[in-house]
C-alpha cells in the first residue's frame, strides 16, 4: 500500500521564502494575492501547488493554520473556466462552520475573477433557498457531505462536470461518520477528475479511502510539530474528576489567561466541566456537536469577540476553526494521539506570543505519556500546581459582553448602522465597540462591559434604521 504513494518529505527550513510568482498562476490571481498580503507561500503551498497545477492528485498533511485552503483554492481557481457555467469544483468539509470559512477564503482568492459563483451547501439551513441558488447555477460548491448527498438524491445537484474534487479535513469527516456519504457522492462524480485530499492526521482509514478515490497521488507532509520554544508545556498528575477540576481552577486563577480552550474527550464531559466553571463564576462556554446550530454559532461568536474567556470543547467541534492564538490550552485529559496533542497545543503561542499548554494525566495514561515523550523528543515530569491560596481570587471577567439584535442583512442592517446607533449622541466611543457580525436575520455586537447598559438602551430605543428591533444581552 505504502509503495503506492510517492512520499515527499521536506523540512520547513529548506522551502521557506518562496514567492507565488514562481508558479504558473494567471496574473489576476497573482496580483490579488499581493493585495491580500500573501507575499510568500507557506510551506504546504510551496510543496503542493506545483504538483496541483501539474494536474496530479495529492494527499496533503499539514497542521491547522498552515494555509491549506489557499493551497487547493489557487489550484482549482487556476483551472476553472468561468465561461462554462457548470459545477466544476466540489469541496467537502466536515462542518458548516468550516464550509463557511472555506467558502469565504475561496471568494477572497477569486476576487479578481469576474462573475464567479461560489455556493455553500450545508445542513442546518433550509433547503428552499439552496435549491433556488442551485437553479441559478454555480462554478464551485462548498458543502458538508450530508447535505450534498441530500441534494444529489433530490436531483437538485449534478456533478457531471466536476473536474476538481477536494476533501478538506478528511480525517474529521471520517471521524464524524461521513464515510458512506463521501463514497456515495464520489460515485456520482466523473472518474476522470483531479482529487485533492487534505488531512491534519493520517490514520489508516485515510489511507484506505485514499486508495479508493485518488489516482497515483503525490503525498505531501509538512512538519507537524510546532516550535516548542514558544509554548510552555506543563503536565499535572491527577487521579479523578475532582482533581482535574481543582487543577483547572487553580491554573485559570493563577495564570488568568485572556482566552483559553479546555479540550475534553466527550460531549458529556464538555457540558460537565463547563457547568462547573460557570457555577464558579468563570466566563466559560461549551461547544460540542450536540448543541443546536444557533447555540454553536453563538458560542463561537461570543468566544471570538471576547465575551467569554474560556471555551470548553471537543476536538471535533474546534478543528480548523479560527480560534487560534489562544493564551492557553488545557488538555482535561491527555489526548489519545500525539498528533492530536500537538494540534491542540498548536493553537497557543502563535505569531511570536508565548503560549501555555496544561495537560492533565493519570496513572492509566503512562503509555500515552511515553509515546508523547518520544514524539516531542523531551522528558515529561510531573509539574507542581499553583498554591490553593489563589482560590480566594475572583475569576477574571471577560472584557466584552455580547448583544444580539433580531435583525440583520434582510432588514438592511449593516455594521455601520450599528456603530452609528451606538456612538450617536456620544455616550459610547468607537473604541468601546468590539466585533460586529451581521447575518441574514440577526446581528451580534460586542461592547465593553462598562458600557453594556448604555449600549443596550441605545440599540433597543429604536435608533437603528429608524426602527425598533428586539434586542437582548447574551449571557452564559
Ligand atoms: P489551514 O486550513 O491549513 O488550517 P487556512 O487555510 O485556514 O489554514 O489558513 C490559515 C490562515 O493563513 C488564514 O488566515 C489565511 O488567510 C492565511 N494564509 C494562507 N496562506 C497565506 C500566505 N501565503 N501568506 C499569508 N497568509 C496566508
Ligand atoms: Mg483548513
Amino acid at each position: 500500500m505504502v509503495a503506492f504513494f510517492k512520499f515527499i518529505l521536506f523540512r520547513s527550513s529548506i522551502l521557506s521564502q518562496q514567492s507565488f510568482s514562481s508558479l504558473s498562476l494567471n496574473s489576476d490571481l497573482l496580483s490579488n494575492l499581493e493585495s491580500l498580503g500573501y507575499h510568500e507561500m507557506t510551506e504546504i503551498q510551496a510543496q503542493s501547488l506545483p504538483v496541483i497545477l501539474d494536474g496530479k492528485d495529492i494527499i496533503a498533511q499539514g497542521k491547522t493554520g498552515s494555509g491549506k485552503t489557499a493551497t487547493f483554492g489557487l489550484g482549482l481557481l487556476q483551472k476553472l473556466d468561468v465561461k462554462r457555467f457548470r459545477v466544476q469544483t466540489l469541496i467537502l468539509c466536515p462542518t458548516r462552520e468550516l464550509a463557511d470559512q472555506v467558502g469565504k477564503e475561496i471568494r477572497r482568492l477569486a476576487r479578481s475573477i469576474h462573475n464567479i459563483k461560489v455556493l455553500t451547501l450545508c445542513g442546518g439551513m433550509p433547503f428552499g433557498p439552496q435549491i433556488g441558488s442551485l437553479e441559478h447555477g454555480a462554478h464551485i460548491i462548498v458543502g458538508t457531505p450530508g447535505r450534498i448527498e441530500d441534494h444529489l438524491r433530490k436531483g437538485t445537484l449534478n456533478l457531471d462536470n466536476v473536474e476538481t474534487l477536494v476533501l478538506d479535513e478528511a480525517d474529521r469527516m471520517l471521524d464524524m461518520g461521513f464515510q458512506d456519504a463521501i463514497d456515495n457522492i464520489i460515485e456520482q462524480a466523473p472518474k476522470e477528475r483531479q482529487t485533492l485530499l487534505f488531512s491534519a492526521t493520517f490514520p489508516e482509514q485515510i489511507e484506505s479511502i485514499a486508495g479508493r478515490i485518488l489516482t497515483n497521488p503525490v503525498t505531501i507532509k509538512v512538519e507537524s510539530t510546532h516550535d516548542d520554544q514558544m509554548i510552555n508545556q506543563y503536565f499535572y498528575k491527577v487521579s479523578n474528576h475532582e482533581d482535574r477540576m481543582l487543577a483547572l481552577r487553580l491554573l485559570l486563577l493563577h495564570y488568568q489567561p485572556e482566552s483559553s480552550v479546555v479540550f475534553c474527550n466527550t460531549k458529556r464531559e464538555v457540558q460537565e466541566v463547563n457547568d462547573e466553571l460557570v457555577n464558579r463564576g468563570f466566563g466559560s462556554i461549551a461547544l460540542h456537536g450536540d448543541l443546536e446550530q444557533k447555540d454553536r454559532d453563538q458560542a463561537l461568536i461570543r468566544f471570538a469577540n471576547k465575551s467569554a474567556t474560556i471555551l470548553v470543547a471537543t476536538d471535533v467541534a474546534t478543528r480548523g476553526l479560527d480560534i487560534d492564538n489562544l493564551s492557553a490550552v488545557f488538555n482535561f485529559h491527555i489526548a489519545h494521539d500525539q498528533e492530536v496533542h500537538v494540534h491542540r497545543i498548536g493553537r497557543t503561542g502563535r505569531a511570536g506570543n508565548k503560549g501555555l499548554a496544561f495537560s492533565f494525566y493519570n496513572q492509566k495514561d503512562a503509555n500515552r505519556i511515553i509515546a508523547l515523550e518520544d514524539y516531542l523528543d523531551r522528558t515529561i515530569s510531573e509539574d507542581a500546581l499553583p498554591s490553593e491560596s489563589v482560590l480566594d481570587m475572583l475569576p477574571p471577567q471577560s472584557t466584552m459582553i455580547t448583544i444580539r439584535i433580531e435583525g440583520g442583512k434582510k432588514q438592511k442592517i449593516r455594521p455601520g448602522d450599528i456603530v452609528g446607533a451606538l456612538t450617536a449622541d456620544s455616550g459610547i466611543t468607537f473604541e468601546q465597540i468590539g466585533k460586529i457580525q451581521v447575518s441574514a436575520n440577526w446581528s451580534y455586537i460586542a461592547v465593553q462591559r462598562e458600557v453594556i447598559k448604555v449600549a443596550f438602551k441605545k440599540l433597543s430605543e429604536g435608533k437603528l434604521k429608524g426602527r425598533k428591533f428586539r434586542v437582548m444581552v447574551v449571557r452564559g
